[in-house]
């Protein structure tokens, strides 16, 4: 075969700089995301098929997929009507025997492989009535003599396959990857140093490993390598940002201890220690004269909320101005309350409310105008809304701190935009607060939000009762309906959650033709008909005597909330719901959580689910029916094992992997990168072979092939 690429060394170079590419390949290749020449080398397999021992033909095996090698003694096609397919059956032979070899719809190898060729063919071995033969082997031509083997490339080693897509094959990438492999030459960007320090392959090399290992065990190393540069790169990043970010002007706030004890002494509860760190360790950022950039994580129900509040007032205190965004107008709402009981004995703080709909000061309905001014005019302390503040050009006086509550929920751009929000008179960057339920390890935020400081609340509040969770087979399911009567009645009132019901048209395959709203109605569908079912079996079969409602995303808007509304009043005892039930829901009198086909739901939402019980005094249960044939479901078991959201959130973690769990698979990193974000101990070597780079080459400058790949990396980042 000839070299179908001249040896190329800029990687940056299009996909149809390769010889044997022109634009319809090419415009196959994107599909796969291959548009440069370094796409094509990263291109890597999913996994390797061993053809690395060729067997004499004599002693092929039914079965199983082998190597052999020999020569065409004869080659012919015919065709099969009426099914309009041929078939080019050929005969290799060898010293030890003879086999046959059988393609369908390939007639033109009767010319490539005509006889007298000498070939290598790798391919499963099949016995039919009239013997042994090689099914649809891949091939190659190879030299008259064995020994020169050494150039295969599609079989007689271990043969990469690859991730495939329609007119773009394995054995089409490997005619192009390797001719590129033998000639490679590029510049490694990784200093020698480091490279020797952690012990890293030349970049070459482990190219050349992970497409065409001799062994299977060669492989990782390989892997590890480039996983280690995409987090070099990555760490570089953070360490840029970090000193962005310390160049940037904020309003420095001394801390006011006595302030703050008196604050806190006025609370209706003591705070935990976990609290009390994490609003010492804000304090102490906003002391800085440039942004806090700091996560707060807990729980729900941790007690992130009254830290922000905390936080807000000292800085109002001191004359400056704070924003609390929350992802929805309900959760916005209930802040808002929460705040106004919160400073009820504070004297001289003003606070505002805008989203979409309504718009406050202090306690009373005022305009958006009238709010909008007190908020420019600074007599507005602390201002709480949703995006809708953001759309609003509300511009502030001193705007000295941004508080993101559930921050995964806003995009990227609505958070680079609050920060610009303080238009008013000090033109300096706020400090920045970002609140979340998800636990974040500390090396993964590191890596994929920059560089960022974190306080982690896990100690719940005092005075939380344990909620306990059983996963419950089909023969307990009548002790549960008799547990949930008595429990009505002594008063207590029960969600019952059901998943979709699979119906045939929600799982028909994409080739249909289906729009993705018709695929989506059908779901909601679904979902109707699950909750209705259950409703049915509920009130007809189960508890004729007890009221039952039903709520779901076919009701009107109106309707939902009148359903809502009429259980938190005590006026239904069991409400039957889809996931609608999961955000902003508060029934503090229900005490059982029931959750039907249990094991369709992720881990975070189950958690979810379980804490609209146990709001209150009352003991609480949350019980999880599996669909029938699921028995053992790590997930189930997980939630019975405890219900901590943060060690749930790590299992859940290593149950669907980093990029799947925080929603990053189309963050632009690519997955092997992804696959390592799990590898702690290759980020922090990374991390300190950033530090060391960084303390000797802070611009990168003896490293240009670096800086330049460091440009290119993104992440997420409120400051840019
Ligand atoms: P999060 O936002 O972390 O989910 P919240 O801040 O909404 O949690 O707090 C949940 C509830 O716990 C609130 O009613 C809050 O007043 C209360 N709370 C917060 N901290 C404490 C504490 N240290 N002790 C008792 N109750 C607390
Ligand atoms: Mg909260």
């Amino acid at each position: 075969m000839t070299p179908p690429s001249l040896p190329h060394q800029d990687l940056n170079a299009s996909i149809t700089s390769v010889r044997s590419v022109g634009a319809r390949s090419a415009a196959r290749l994107a599909r796969l995301g291959i548009q440069t020449v370094r796409q094509l080398l990263w291109h890597l397999p999913s996994r390797y098929e061993d053809y690395s021992q060729s067997v004499p033909i004599a002693d092929v095996v039914v079965g199983e997929k082998q190597s052999i090698q020999g020569e065409v003694i004869s080659i012919a096609t015919r065709n099969i009507w009426p099914k309009r397919m041929t078939i080019t059956t050929a005969t290799i032979r060898d010293e030890s025997g003879a086999i046959r070899a059988v393609w369908f719809n390939q007639p033109y190898l009767e010319e490539t492989l005509a006889s007298g060729t000498m070939v290598s063919l790798a391919g499963k071995i099949v016995l039919d009535k009239r013997g042994l033969y090689i099914s649809g082997p891949i091939y190659e031509k190879v030299g008259s003599t064995r020994s020169d083997a050494g150039t295969l490339v599609h079989t007689g080693r271990l043969i990469p396959i690859y991730p495939e897509t329609e007119g773009v094959t394995s054995k089409f990438l490997r005619f192009l990857i390797q001719p590129i492999l033998e000639h490679l030459n590029i510049v490694d960007p990784l200093p020698d140093a480091i490279r020797r320090a952690y012990d890293l392959a030349p970049l070459s090399d482990a190219l050349r490993v992970l497409h065409y290992p001799e062994s299977e065990e060669d492989v990782p190393a390989a892997r590890e390598r480039l996983a280690f540069d995409d987090l070099l790169l990555l760490q570089l990043k953070a360490l840029r940002e970090r000193r962005f970010i310390h160049q940037l002007k904020s309003t420095s706030i001394v801390m006011n201890a006595v302030y703050m004890r008196e604050l806190i002494a006025h609370l209706p509860f003591t705070l935990t220690k976990d609290q009390r760190v994490a609003t010492l360790e804000i304090l102490k950022d906003m002391e800085r004269p440039y942004p806090m950039n700091r996560l707060l994580e807990g729980d729900v129900g941790s007690g992130k909320t009254v830290i922000a509040f905390l936080v807000a007032l000292h800085a109002a205190r001191e004359g400056h101005q704070t924003v609390l965004l929350a992802p929805t107008e309900v959760l916005a709402h209930q802040h808002y309350k929460t705040l106004q009981t919160l400073i009820q004995n504070i004297p001289d703080i003003t606070t505002a409310y805008i989203t979409g709909s309504s718009a406050y000061l202090s306690d009373k309905e005022a305009s958006k105008p009238a709010v909008k001014k007190a908020i420019r005019a600074g007599t507005a302390h602390i201002v709480i809304g949703t995006h809708a503040l953001i759309q609003q050009d509300v511009l502030f006086h001193s705007l000295a701190l941004v508080v993101i509550d559930e921050q995964h929920r806003f995009g990227v751009h609505q958070r680079a935009a609050l920060m610009k929000a303080d238009r008013g008179s000090t033109a300096r960057i706020p400090h920045l607060l970002s609140m979340t339920a998800t636990p974040i390890p500390r090396t993964l935020a590191m890596t994929i939000f920059g560089d960022l400081d974190i306080s982690i609340l896990r100690e719940k509040p005092k005075g939380r009762l344990l909620i306990h969770t059983k996963v419950v087979g089909a023969e307990e399911r009548q002790a549960v309906y008799d547990f949930i009567r008595s429990e009505v009645k002594s008063g207590r009132q029960v969600f019952v959650i059901c998943p979709a019901i699979e119906l045939p048209t929600a799982v028909a395959p994409v080739s249909t033709g289906k729009t993705l709203k018709q695929t989506k109605l059908s779901a909601l569908w679904a979902q109707v008909k699950a909750v209705e079912d259950e409703f049915k079996k509920l009130s007809k079969d189960m508890f004729p005597d007890l009221k039952i409602a039903m709520l779901h995303g076919r009701m009107k808007p109106a309707q939902k909330k009148t359903v809502m509304h009429e259980f938190k009043e005590g006026w239904h005892d069991i409400l039957v719901a889809t996931s609608v039930i999961e955000v902003g829901v508060d029934v503090p009198n229900a005490s059982i959580m029931v959750i039907e086909g249990a094991d369709r739901f992720g881990l975070a939402q189950l958690h979810q689910f379980r804490g609209r019980v146990g709001r209150a005094e009352h003991q609480s249960y949350c019980f999880l029916f599996p669909t029938d044939d699921v028995t053992a479901n790590r997930r189930l078991k997980a939630m019975t094992m405890t219900d901590d959201g943060f060690a749930l959130a790590e299992q859940d973690m290593r149950i669907r992997g980093p990029g799947e769990f925080f929603g990053i698979k189309q963050s632009g990193i690519p997955d092997l990168t992804m696959t390592a974000l799990a590898n702690v101990e290759l980020i922090k070597k990374a991390r300190e072979a950033a530090v060391t780079l960084m303390k000797t080459d802070p611009d990168l400058k003896r490293n240009p092939l670096l800086a330049q790949q460091v440009d290119r990396v993104q992440m997420f980042s409120h400051f840019e």
